[in-house]
């Protein structure tokens, strides 16, 4: 019988690394692989973290449906430079699930990502579902990291109980009653010892 493998499902931007300023954006997810910068301390606290967890990313990019990204491949690049520059950290990343659809028509100018009900777009529990089976994984004894609502609802939804929202500068201070609210993610890993 094959052992169930526990994980930690981290979202990417606000909860990993900053949400960079453009013309057009207070704070937006990386446009391109150079403005991918780690929040200060994150690194370090995932250092810490159990190795009996293996981690995942799940994301939501709606900016190639916008048009703030110019392809899909930039964000296929930038989630590689990071899970390369973690590896590099010692922290291996075992697989990023990405949304790239909106269901928003009236921002969506690239219509190939539009899709009313895709089921991976957090809050949906897509992406986390499609991992669980990819790799196995026991979701009761797992845990999502996230710096917005709509991250830990997907978990829930994926039958996750263990739910954390970090709130970071960039992020927007949203407070979930459904799962426990810390200021950082050395927080968040102290909770998981
Ligand atoms: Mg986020
Ligand atoms: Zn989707």
């Amino acid at each position: 019988m094959t052992v169930k493998q526990s994980a930690i499902f981290l979202d990417r931007d606000g909860t990993i690394n900053t949400m960079p300023a453009y013309a057009d954006a207070a704070f937006d997810s990386p446009r391109v692989p150079a403005d991918f910068v780690f929040i200060d301390g994150v690194v370090e606290a995932l250092q810490q973290l159990d190795p009996r967890y293996a981690l995942f990313v799940v994301t939501n990019q709606p900016g190639v449906a916008y048009g703030k990204i110019a392809h899909e491949g930039i964000v296929v690049a930038t989630n590689d430079l990071m899970t390369r520059q973690l590896k590099q950290f010692g922290v291996i990343i075992t697989d990023v699930a990405t949304c790239l659809h909106s269901d928003n028509r009236a921002r969506v100018v690239n219509h190939n990502y539009y899709h009313p009900a895709c089921g991976c777009r957090k809050p949906a529990p897509g992406l986390v579902l499609q991992l669980a089976q990819k790799h196995n994984l026991d979701l009761s004894n797992s845990w999502v990291i996230g710096d917005r609502v709509k991250d830990v609802a997907a978990g829930q939804a994926a039958g996750i109980n263990n739910l954390i929202i970090v709130n970071y500068e960039f992020s927007a201070n949203e407070v979930c009653s459904f799962a426990k609210n810390v200021a950082s993610m050395k927080e968040a890993v102290n909770l998981l010892r």
